[in-house]
């Protein structure tokens, strides 16, 4: 299957140092560089520029400081007081206060207990302040601690955070329907990761099918559900599941990433949805920008004429 095929390169050549070196020289650059199509840049003022901007076209948003693996404590606190300077910056800016973020930044390989602590310290200062925080889906190796601390958090109430589930992995539709009992808040995603068979779909068709399922479980049962994705079916469907059950198009939201498809993210404003674009922005952009390659090689292309454009 070529999306399996080129996750899985993809994914190879993320840890390549020497194309690493290429593309931090060139990707971020020029305005025109080829990472800035996907990352909003390495300051967070110009991602609350980059915000500012999608908020112009009547959407909303949601920023996210990139970074994650954190290899030791010291990483993952100065990843945490990173985040406490974005709140300030952002809530001195005026755009919407809502935040993502993954665990593995604030110290999950390292230790549990640091990154429960780094994480309510996000909170308390997010919280009062009107933030939402989104916690990321990382790879399958860190679900079930992700919705472990998720959970702990939202039962020692803090109800200003959200979750992600992937529609690849076999156990999410059991995760959705425990959370969407909570009363919490899910993003669904169809899953950026390579994942082995044991754990999860390995057919786009079955990731599809089961995003599906999910779609209508989440906008029926869920909370404020987040839909977030790309896929023309996957979003004609959810409208025409919340029209026929009428869900208000105030109780869910479309969530797509910064760069992919504005075409798409422009209809769906003009037609009276709500949706919120996902903006990366920070020095630690590579991972997250192979992810965005892996997923559609045609932006391979895009890369190497830009690389080949600046060079000349
Ligand atoms: C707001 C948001 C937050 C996310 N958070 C997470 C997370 O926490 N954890 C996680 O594992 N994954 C996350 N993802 C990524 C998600 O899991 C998918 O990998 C990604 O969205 C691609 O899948 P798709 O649903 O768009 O559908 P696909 O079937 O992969 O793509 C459908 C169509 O969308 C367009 N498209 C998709 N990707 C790209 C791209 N990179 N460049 C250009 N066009 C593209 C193409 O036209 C494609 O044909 C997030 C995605 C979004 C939108």
């Amino acid at each position: 299957m070529l999306g399996r095929a080129s996750k899985t390169l993809f994914h190879l050549v993320a840890r390549s140092g020497t194309l690493k070196k290429l593309a931090s020289r060139y990707g971020m650059r020029k305005p025109s560089s080829f990472a800035r199509r996907f990352i909003a840049g390495e300051t967070v003022a110009e991602a609350i520029e980059a915000a500012r901007a999608v908020e112009a076209r009547g959407m909303k948003i949601t920023l996210d400081l990139l970074g994650e693996s954190s290899r030791n404590l010291a990483e993952a606190e100065a990843a945490t007081r990173a985040y406490l300077a974005v709140i300030e910056a952002i809530t001195r800016s005026g755009i919407e206060r809502n935040l993502s973020l993954k665990l593995t930044q604030l110290g999950l390989d390292v230790d549990k207990a640091s990154t429960i602590d780094n994480l309510r310290k996000i909170l308390e200062i997010a919280g009062p302040a009107g933030f939402f925080v989104r916690i990321d889906m990382e790879d399958s190796a860190y679900t079930a601690v992700t919705l472990e601390i998720f959970e702990t958090l939202w039962r020692h109430g803090y109800r200003q955070i959200g979750v992600v589930l992937q529609s690849a992995l076999y156990r999410s539709e059991q995760d959705l329907q425990r959370i969407n009992e909570l009363g919490a808040r899910v993003r669904l995603v169809k899953g950026a990761y390579m994942e082995p068979k044991s754990v999860a779909h390995q057919e786009k068709a079955d990731v599809d099918a089961a995003y599906a399922r999910m779609m209508k479980m989440l906008i029926t049962d869920g909370h404020d559900a987040a839909i977030a994705t790309h896929d023309p079916a996957m979003i004609d469907l959810a409208r025409q599941w919340a029209r026929h059950h009428d869900v208000a198009a105030d109780r869910f939201e479309f969530q797509m990433l910064y760069g992919v498809r504005r075409d798409l993210q422009a209809m769906l404003v003009a037609a009276g949805y709500r949706v919120r674009v996902y903006i990366p922005f920070g020095r630690q952009w590579f991972p997250y920008f192979m992810r965005r390659l892996g997923e559609r090689p045609a932006n391979v292309m895009f890369v190497i004429r830009n690389i080949l454009g600046e060079r000349g």
